[in-house]
């Protein structure tokens, strides 16, 4: 993407190519300040002091100003938003530009100067400040995201070097809105853009590939600068943004909620290690209908499907595979190139793969309890594949209704020591969340291998039980891996790298839980 800065003496002290991330530094005090800068910098060379959060943002300049003469790699923006701008500066415009003005002279590069001030400010105070530093004009929509193409042309008529415009993400579909705002202008004026909010997540990662100049990230998910920022560990390491550009395929896991899901995690994983130009996004869908606008628009090339709408998702798809019609939900789709959205259901994959690396399927005896969603995809897999299978559900009814469709049997859970089962797994909630619950009596696990679909403890009550007893356990997140890496391979076309992605799950679980501990502590 061309990026039309303007060339001063400012700019062109700034490196020819902006690093695409810019961490954004807050803090109490300027040492609270400095210190994380200096923790951070070597990774992230691209730093904004937000001296707007300083009680004395000048006071603080000198040591800035020793930080930057000792990294003179960093490139540095300045930025002292004032209160009705949306920042915390309480002073008034002189005092403002006087802080910029003296920000740069401590070193930093770039200054950030609000449309609201700049409005108000004498041309020449804004000529002098840009004739030293580079100058940011920044407006920033607390509330919408609008009127894109008329504020930039307002912000226009004030030269400046970046035009950097924030605004808020109510939608889905206004992170396709600010896209296609910095597509049509990023060639033409050099741009920031991005949606804040838990729904403009995607444009903090998106926006760079749709042309602009750099993104904001956050410290860490403590300490943000903004609603919806992400930490830089996250752009970087989960979500490749040094490698996004505008052949970047783009995918994604939509549900409602999204935000804990581990699918960002295990795809990014998988697309990092097969070298797949690509990306897998959360996307927080509040309609279907906003979601398939977003997979035509953005556009997306795969979608993970996910809770609620696996089976609201059927009347969408143009065409499905048969295991989707059977089970009656969705959680994989293409978007071919002719736009068309296809169907799959690869959570069959994830139950017949790890049992099939145990036992023989064919004429195991297997109890499946529950009668839901992920019941749906063991029982039709698992019939598919010659076992025979019994159904205990909560709600008997459901459990008769999905019998008759997929030829298996029902069991009353007094029956349940009479029969000898080779495989048990769980497909209800129970267990989830903690190591207390279980679906099953101690005394009625008994099989040879025990599966349990939850995997959030990776260990449950459940299979803390079965493997007590000896007994070959199969715990969610293999599942979970499964079921990905089947995504994968209709996606790409390539074997997914199911052992890489089953240690970035459990890894991130277990950091989960333990944050979770330190947290009660
Ligand atoms: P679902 O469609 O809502 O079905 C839930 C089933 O569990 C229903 O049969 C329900 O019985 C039963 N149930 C719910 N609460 C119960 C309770 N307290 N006691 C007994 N039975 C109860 O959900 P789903 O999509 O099938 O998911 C089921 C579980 O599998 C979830 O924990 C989910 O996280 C997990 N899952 C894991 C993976 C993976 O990759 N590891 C993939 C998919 C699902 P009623 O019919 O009586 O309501």
């Amino acid at each position: 993407m061309a990026l039309a800065m303007s060339s001063t003496p400012a700019t062109r002290l700034l490196p020819q190519r902006l690093p695409k991330v810019c961490l954004a530094l807050s803090g109490d005090t300027a040492d609270d300040m400095l210190a994380i800068a200096e923790s951070m910098a070597r990774d992230n060379p691209f730093l904004e002091f937000r001296l707007d959060y300083l009680k004395q943002p000048l006071a603080a300049l000198p040591k800035i100003h020793r930080f930057l003469e000792t990294h003179q790699y960093v490139t540095a923006i300045a930025t002292c938003r004032r209160a009705d701008s949306g920042g915390k500066f309480k002073g008034s415009l002189a005092a403002q530009l006087e802080v910029l003005a003296k920000a740069h002279a401590a070193g930093c590069q770039i200054v950030d100067l609000e449309l609201q001030s700049a409005s108000k400010a004498k041309p020449e105070a804004i000529a002098r400040l840009r004739s030293r530093a580079a100058l940011i004009l920044s407006f920033h929509d607390f509330r919408a995201t609008r009127n894109l193409d008329e504020t930039l042309a307002k912000m226009l008529k004030i030269p400046a070097d970046f035009y950097k415009l924030v605004a808020t993400a109510a939608t889905l579909s206004d992170n396709v809105a600010m896209m296609k705002f910095l597509q049509a202008q990023s060639g033409k004026h050099a741009l920031i853009g991005l949606c804040m909010g838990e729904q403009g997540i995607i444009s903090r990662v998106l926006s760079v590939r749709a042309g602009s100049a750099f993104t904001f990230a956050a410290v860490s998910a403590d300490l943000k600068t903004a609603p919806g920022q992400v930490s830089a560990r996250d752009l970087r390491g989960i979500y490749r943004i040094d490698q996004v550009d505008a052949a970047t395929r783009i995918y994604g896991v939509a549900g409602d909620p999204i935000e804990h899901s581990l699918s960002p995690v295990i795809m990014n994983t998988a697309l990092r290690r097969e070298n797949v130009n690509g990306v897998y996004l959360p996307l927080h869908a509040k309609t279907l209908k906003e979601l398939i606008y977003c997979a035509r628009e953005i556009p997306l090339h795969g979608l993970s499907i996910t809770m609620p709408y696996k089976q609201a998702m059927l009347p969408y798809l143009d065409n499905s595979d048969a295991h989707t019609a059977k089970i009656g939900a969705c959680n994989t789709v293409v978007r071919g190139q002719d736009g068309k959205l296809y169907g799959f259901n690869t959570d069959v994959a994830g139950v017949v793969r790890p049992l099939e690396q145990r036992l023989a399927i064919a004429n195991a005896k297997v109890l499946v309890l529950g009668a839901g969603g992920a019941a749906r995809a063991a029982v039709f897999g698992l019939k598919e594949r010659g076992a025979e299978v019994w159904i205990l559900n909560r709600t008997s009814a459901k459990a008769q209704k999905l019998a008759r469709q997929a030829k298996a049997h029902t069991i009353k859970r007094a029956d349940l020591r009479k029969l000898a089962f080779d495989v048990i797994i769980n497909a209800t909630p129970v267990g989830m969340g903690n190591t207390r619950d279980c679906p099953l009596k101690d005394e009625e696990i008994q099989a040879k291998v025990v599966f349990d679909m939850v995997y959030d403890p990776v260990e449950t009550h459940l299979l803390q039980v079965a493997r007590a007893k000896g007994i070959a356990v199969i715990p969610g997140v293999e599942m979970f891996v499964q079921q990905a890496a089947r995504q994968f391979e209709i996606w790409t076309g390539k074997p997914a790298p199911a052992g890489d992605m089953l240690r970035a799950v459990t890894i991130t679980l277990q950091e989960r839980a333990a944050a979770q501990k330190q947290k009660k502590d």
